[in-house]
């Protein structure tokens, strides 16, 4: 975290680096308005200068994120599951099967990420993922700073 010290996270300049304990860190919901079927998640990190965060994902069976466009790209490391990202395999998108890594480009559309199976996924976002309605307009920005907020709101810390 950069602004702000947590248990189970050494403390931190980004500049100097930081080291987080994943299994000692609690799982928090991930918003019900931007996913269903029950995602938690575990904020990792966040780096201001770059406007990136971090985070790992854990996903029930039949869970999924709402309709979002990446505002810049990402990369995660699917290390448990099955993920059908862009409509999945049968849909021209793709369907990771763990262990795997993907990289989604900058305005990637994502109008359901769906888990068929239980799954987990470590992602870094290079900007903003921005919910939006069918129509293309916003219904929430997650910048690294409201992933933060969220984070430290659900944590105590804030
Ligand atoms: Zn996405």
């Amino acid at each position: 975290m950069a602004a702000k010290q947590l248990d189970n996270y050494t403390s931190h300049s980004p500049l100097v680096g930081e080291y987080v304990q994943i299994d000692a860190v609690k799982w928090q919901p991930f918003p019900g308005a931007l996913s269903e079927g029950g995602i938690r998640w575990k904020l990792l990190h966040v780096a201001p200068e770059m406007g990136a965060w971090t985070g790992i994902f854990d996903c029930p069976k039949g869970s999924s994120f709402a309709r979002h466009v990446h505002i810049g790209p990402g990369e995660y490391y699917l290390t448990r599951g099955k993920m059908e990202v862009r409509g999945g395999i049968n849909q021209g998108g793709a369907t990771a099967i763990a262990p795997s890594y993907g990289y989604e480009a900058c305005n990637a559309r994502h109008d359901r990420t769906y888990f068929p199976e239980p799954s987990e996924f470590y992602m870094t976002f290079l900007g903003p993922l921005n919910f939006i309605d069918e129509s293309g307009t916003t219904r929430a920005l997650v910048t690294w700073q409201e992933a933060q907020a969220l984070w430290l709101q659900q944590t105590g810390a804030g």
